[in-house]
Order: structure tokens, then C-alpha cells, then sequence
């Protein structure tokens, strides 16, 4: 089993470009993706979750931790897992290499994608996505086909509750808080592969896929 982690802030982009590496074998992991469809689902998980969700505040670690080992556990030796949104604390990220490592498996790579905080309220504000496949748009860098609809499945596209100007600005706080020091953690393993994630879309993907396709 392989693993790479993309790090970065909320809107930096790791979504947008984790869509082109599913095509080359890998296995996307959004933890906010699994989250939030806990809480389309309504289970007990899902209805606590909303509550720090729609506060731009963590999930605690032992819920997302939980749910990353009941992956690996149905996964298969030659795995190869993407990571989008977790680790985001120093404790998931310990807790990470020790279940990769209980698999004998290897951390390959950790992308960083870098982007300034007035981009990523800019890219946040006009985030819509598919609540179904859960593609990524943009109403301006990224737009579908038919205004407001899905091009992969016609679903009609929602906006996050949680991408509106006060949560975006708390969720760039408990990044800086709380998963920026997992640079240092990852670059003292000498992991880190940093990219310039203000460069348009094309231009991110292929930098990405230049190191991981
Ligand atoms: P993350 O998964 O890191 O939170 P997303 O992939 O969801 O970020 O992207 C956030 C928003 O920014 C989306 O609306 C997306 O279309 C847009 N976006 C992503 N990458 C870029 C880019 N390089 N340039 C402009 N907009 C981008
Ligand atoms: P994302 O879709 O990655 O932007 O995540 C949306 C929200 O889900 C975050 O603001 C957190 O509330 C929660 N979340 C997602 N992943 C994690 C994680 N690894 N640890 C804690 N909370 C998480």
C-alpha cells in the first residue's frame, strides 16, 4: 500500500486537482467528503459533525482516525490512497504513519499546495459542487457547461454552508493553528514537495501530475 498526502489550505485546490490523479490509479480520500456524506445520510456521526462543520472548527481525531482505519481495512495490498483534508493535526498524522505502517505500506509524497489567504476566500466564495460526484467548480475559474448543473451527472450544484466570509476566515485560523505545523512534520521526513497552487488550474494539475502521474 502507497499513500500521498495533499496539504494546504481549505480552497487551496487539493480537490480540483486530486480529479485528474483518480484517472491515474489513484484512490481519492476527502475526508470532508466522507463527512459530509455522514451528514446527507443523517447518522449520529454525520448530525455531530454538522454542528463543528458549520463552524469551520475540526472534527475531533479519533473520529476522522476512525474512519481512515475502517479504510485501510478494507483496502488491498496495492493500494494506492490520495489524501485530501487529512491529516489536518499533528496527532492524525502520527496516527497515519502508524496504521501505514501496520500495512507495511509506504508515505510516498507530501504535495503542499500554496496559496495566499485573499486568493483562497476569492476561490471558497464562488465554490459550487456536485453533490453526488462530488466534482468541483468554479462560477468564474471553473465553470460547468449549463450554469449551476453537474457536466459529469446533470446534478444540480450546491454551495457548501460552510464556504461563506466568517467560516472561511475561522477555517484559515484552525489551519494556520493547527495543520500548518505538519510542514515541518513532513519536511523533517524530508516528504514535501511544494507547489505554487495561485497558478491556474491546467497549470497546478500538471505540476502535480508531473510529480505523482
Ligand atoms: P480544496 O479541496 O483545497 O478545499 P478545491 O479543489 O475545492 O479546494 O478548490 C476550491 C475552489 O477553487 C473551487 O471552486 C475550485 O474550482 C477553485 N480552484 C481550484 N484550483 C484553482 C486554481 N488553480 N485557480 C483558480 N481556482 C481554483
Ligand atoms: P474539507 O472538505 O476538507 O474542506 O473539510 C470540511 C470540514 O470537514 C472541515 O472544516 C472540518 O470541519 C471537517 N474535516 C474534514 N477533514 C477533517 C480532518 N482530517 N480532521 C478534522 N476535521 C476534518
Amino acid at each position: 500500500m502507497n499513500a500521498v498526502v495533499l496539504l494546504g489550505p481549505p480552497g487551496a485546490g487539493k480537490g480540483t486537482v486530486a480529479e485528474v490523479l483518480v484517472g491515474k490509479g489513484y484512490k481519492h480520500v476527502s475526508t470532508g467528503d466522507l463527512l459530509r456524506e455522514q451528514i446527507r445520510q443523517e447518522t449520529a456521526l454525520g448530525i455531530e459533525a454538522k454542528v463543528l462543520m458549520d463552524q469551520g472548527k475540526f472534527v475531533p481525531d479519533d473520529v476522522v482516525v476512525g474512519m481512515i482505519r475502517e479504510l485501510f481495512g478494507a483496502g488491498k495490498p496495492g493500494d494506492k490512497f490520495l489524501f485530501d483534508g487529512f491529516p489536518r493535526t499533528l496527532v492524525q498524522a502520527e496516527k497515519l504513519d502508524e496504521l501505514i505502517g501496520s500495512l507495511n505500506g509506504n508515505l510516498d509524497e507530501v504535495v503542499l499546495l500554496e496559496c495566499p489567504a485573499d486568493a483562497i476566500v476569492e476561490r471558497l466564495s464562488g465554490r459550487r459542487s456536485c453533490p453526488e460526484c462530488k466534482t468541483v467548480y468554479h462560477v468564474t475559474f471553473n465553470p460547468p457547461k449549463e450554469a449551476g448543473v453537474c457536466d459529469v451527472d446533470g446534478t444540480e450544484l450546491i454551495r457548501r454552508d460552510d464556504d461563506n466570509p466568517e467560516t472561511i476566515r475561522q477555517r484559515l485560523t484552525v489551519y494556520a493553528e493547527q495543520t500548518a505545523p505538519l510542514i515541518t512534520y513532513y519536511e523533517a521526513k524530508d516528504l514535501v514537495h511544494p507547489i505554487d497552487a495561485t497558478q491556474s488550474i491546467e497549470q497546478v494539475r500538471a505540476a502535480v501530475l508531473e510529480k505523482l502521474g
